[in-house]
């Protein structure tokens, strides 16, 4: 079965990974531009980062068949300084019409109250509709604190999404054009009701496969989009191919997990794949 793994942050999955997920079909991978990148300080730095993705790490790749690379542009709000956003943006543009460049993210937040995640966000998003492409948003994972020491009522998820939800509300993006990703049981119902599409990031610290088949048996596939994330600990990168083989297991027609694997991120990303 043809898969897509719409968030593969190629730069840290070793080679090997890569070749088990070629053999496993697994030949398209989105990869989205990192919006943590603490020892960046130049945005030379991030446009070597998106070359990068671009040219040597598509080349490899595409070795262990995983044939199609793309990318996703942002501005890493944990870097670079709010001072460097406009200059960051006008990057973005230059990058967003060429081939295989096909949305913006990963975007998002993790906080209640930090506010240049705030304004980041929603120049990503304005970007992301003056463009009309998609974009994909980074919601807070449950163990994930980039700020050491703040308060923990800061990090409430639910708290964070419904902002989130209120940005994108606000900017009149279209729903259908943003996914919201790394959702939980804590997050997915808001999120559903917001129109969008649903990424669910299986790997150590947010989804294992079995919630994963418990979402699909609530909601139907019609909407999800599986994906790995970052994937550490004990080969989480292959854990596209692995819910492929869960959702088979729960005896999920063929059609439904091609939907949830393959079929949506094509649409969403308008794949010519
Ligand atoms: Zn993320
Ligand atoms: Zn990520």
């Amino acid at each position: 079965m043809r898969m897509i793994d719409t968030h593969f942050h190629i730069g840290v999955i070793p080679h090997e990974w890569q070749h088990i997920l070629g053999l496993c079909e697994l030949d398209t991978v989105i990869v989205p531009s990192d919006q943590m990148i603490p020892d960046y300080s130049t945005l030379d730095m991030v446009k070597d980062h998106y070359d990068r993705i671009l040219t040597e790490k598509t080349e490899n790749a595409h070795d262990f068949g995983i044939f199609n690379v793309f990318l996703a542009v942002t501005f890493p709000m944990w870097g670079l300084p709010v001072t460097l956003l406009d200059k960051g943006i006008d990057l973005m543009g230059q990058y967003i019409g060429k081939p295989r460049v096909v949305g913006v993210g990963e975007a998002g937040m993790d906080t209640v109250t930090v506010e240049h995640e705030e304004v980041v966000f929603k120049a990503m998003v304005a970007f992301a509709k003056a463009h009309n492409v998609p974009i994909i948003v980074h919601t807070p994972p449950p163990r994930h604190s980039p700020y050491l020491g703040r308060e923990k009522t800061d990090y409430d998820k639910r708290k964070v999404m419904e902002r989130i939800i209120k940005i994108l509300v606000n900017s009149g993006i279209d729903p259908k054009k943003v996914v919201l990703d790394h959702m939980n049981k804590e997050t997915l119902e808001m999120a559903w009701d917001y129109g969008s599409w649903l990424g669910l990031s299986c790997c150590l610290d947010k989804l294992s496969g079995p919630e994963i088949v418990s979402f699909y048996r609530e909601y139907g596939p019609d909407r999800f989009i599986v994906n790995s994330e970052w994937g550490f600990s004990g080969g989480g990168n292959r854990s596209v191919p692995k819910v492929v083989v869960d959702m088979k297991a729960a005896n999920a027609p063929l059609e439904d997990i091609q939907k949830m694997v393959f079929y949506n991120a094509k649409t969403l990303f308008n794949l010519p794949i």
